[in-house]
C-alpha cells in the first residue's frame, strides 16, 4: 500500500462513530475518588484536545474501526490480568537486543522517562550476551544466558536481499526468546532492538509485538531514527544518512529518536497494562496506521486513560505531572512542556472536590468474557486470547503493518 495525499481529508472508517460528549463522560464513569475527582475538572477536561479526523488514507481511523474501551470495560479487563496471583509484580522490566549506539539511542533516558511515566520501578537486564550476523547462513545469531545459568545459542529467523544487503530477523522469535527469562516478578519485559523487524512475509515492517499473556513484548526503533529514509514498498530499501556531522546535529537526531521512543514505549506499556486504543481525544493511545500519524501524536494520555493508569497504579497525578514536567524541561521538550504546565497551572488552582459527585459510586457491571471487547490488533487482547504456549502469529504492535 503506498501512502496516497488527497485533496480533501479523508473520513473515519464506515461504521466508525465518532464520540459525543455523552460517549465521553459515559467512557470517563462517575467519578467516585477525591483524588480524580479534584483534577477532573472542566477547565482541566479543556486542556486535552479532541480526536482529529484522518488526514490521510493511512491514518487508522480510515482503516479500523475502533469500538473504544471505557474505564468500566477497563476495569472488567484488568481483573483477568492483573490478579490476586500477579499482585507482586510491580518492575517493568527493558532489555537491549543487540548492537544499540549509544550516540544516537539513549537507553537511560528513556527508563528514567518510564519510570516517570508510570510511577513503577524500571530495571534494565542482559540476558542477550550476543547478537550477531552469521555471513555463511546470512542469518542473525544470538548467545543467551538463561535462568539456570547457562549460555546457549539460537537461529533467528531471517530474511536477507542479497543486493541491498538489508536483514530484518523475525520478532516471534524474539518474544520466544525472552519467554524463556522473564523474571517472577516482572510486570513486563520488553526488548528494545535498533535491528529491523518484520512478523511474516507481506510486512514492510513491524514497529513490534506483545504477548501480553507471557508479559513480554518487543519493539524496534530501527524505523525511528531520524536519518533514515526507506522505500514505502519495498521492505529491503532502506538509506541512512550519512554520520559526519556536528555534535549538534547528533545531539538533534538522539533527542528526537528519544522523544519516538518514549511514546512508542509508554503507548505499547499501556496495550501491556489492558488499555486499549483510545477514541475519546487526542491521545498517546491513540492506534496510528504509519509513522507520520504516530509522529504526530502526543505523549500523554487522555483522562479517559489518566483514570485506567492511576487505578491500576495509584500514583499521585500532580506529582507524576511535575516529574514528567522535569523531564520534558531537561529534553528540551518544547510542546510537552506547555502541556503539562497548563494541566499542572488548572490542578493547582482548581478548587475543592464536588461532594456531591464524589458520592456516586462507580457501578461495575458483571465482568464479559474478555475477548469480547473487541479491539483488532491489540497487544493486550491477542494477550487475553493466546494460551500460554502458543505463538502470536497477528502483529499487535502500535502499527498493525506498513505494506
Ligand atoms: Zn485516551
Ligand atoms: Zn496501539
Amino acid at each position: 500500500m503506498s501512502i496516497s495525499f488527497e485533496q480533501n481529508s479523508p473520513s473515519y472508517v464506515r461504521d466508525f462513530k465518532v464520540p459525543r460528549k455523552l460517549d465521553i463522560q459515559n467512557a470517563l464513569g462517575k467519578l467516585d475518588d477525591n483524588n480524580i475527582n479534584s483534577v477532573f475538572t472542566e477547565e482541566f477536561y479543556e486542556t486535552f484536545d479532541s480526536l482529529p479526523l484522518p488526514k490521510k488514507e493511512t491514518d487508522w481511523l480510515a482503516q479500523y474501526v475502533e469500538k473504544g474501551q471505557t474505564y468500566t470495560e477497563f476495569l472488567q479487563l484488568s481483573r483477568t490480568l492483573h490478579t490476586k496471583s500477579s499482585y507482586h509484580r510491580k518492575v517493568i522490566y527493558l532489555t537491549l537486543f543487540g548492537q544499540i549506539d549509544n550516540t544516537i539511542f539513549d537507553i537511560d533516558s528513556l527508563m528514567d522517562y518510564t519510570q516517570r511515566f508510570f510511577q513503577m520501578e524500571v530495571k534494565l537486564i542482559n540476558p542477550f550476551i550476543n547478537v550477531k550476523w552469521n555471513d555463511e547462513k546470512n542469518q542473525w545469531i544470538c548467545t543467551m544466558s538463561l535462568n539456570n545459568g547457562k549460555n546457549r545459542n539460537f537461529n533467528l529467523r531471517t530474511r536477507y536481499n542479497e543486493e541491498t544487503k538489508h536483514s530484518q530477523i523475525c520478532v516471534t522469535g524474539i518474544l520466544n526468546l525472552l519467554k524463556k527469562v522473564v523474571p517472577d516478578d516482572a510486570r513486563c519485559l520488553i526488548a528494545l532492538s535498533m535491528c529491523d523487524l518484520y512478523g511474516d512475509d507481506t510486512d514492510l515492517f513491524i514497529a513490534g509485538l506483545a504477548m501480553g499473556n507471557c508479559r513480554v513484548a518487543t519493539f524496534s526503533l530501527y524505523r525511528y531514527d531520524p536519518y533514515l529514509t526507506f522505500n514505502e514498498s519495498d521492505w529491503f530499501s532502506c538509506k541512512l544518512k550519512s554520520a559526519t556531522e556536528s555534535e549538534k546535529q547528533i545531539a538533534k537526531r538522539r533527542n528526537l529518536l528519544l522523544l519516538r521512543a518514549c511514546r512508542l514505549l509508554t503507548h505499547e506499556i499501556c496495550h501491556l497494562f489492558g488499555i486499549a486504543h483510545c477514541i475519546y481525544y487526542s491521545c498517546l493511545v491513540n492506534g496510528s496506521g504509519d509513522l507520520e500519524e504516530d509522529f504526530g501524536q502526543p505523549l500523554l494520555e487522555c483522562p479517559v486513560d489518566l483514570r485506567k493508569l492511576y487505578s491500576l497504579i495509584n500514583f499521585n497525578i500532580c506529582t507524576r505531572y511535575e516529574q514528567l514536567l522535569t523531564f520534558f524541561k531537561m529534553h528540551d521538550f518544547l510542546d510537552e512542556i506547555k502541556m503539562v504546565e497548563t494541566k499542572l497551572n488548572i490542578i493547582k488552582h482548581s478548587p475543592e472536590p464536588n461532594s456531591s459527585n464524589s458520592s456516586m459510586l462507580t457501578k461495575i457491571v458483571k465482568r464479559k468474557r474478555a475477548n469480547k471487547i473487541n479491539t483488532k490488533n491489540d497487544a493486550f487482547l491477542t494477550a487475553a486470547t493466546v494460551p500460554e504456549d502458543e505463538e502470536v502469529s497477528e502483529t499487535s504492535a502500535k502499527h498493525t503493518k506498513c505494506h
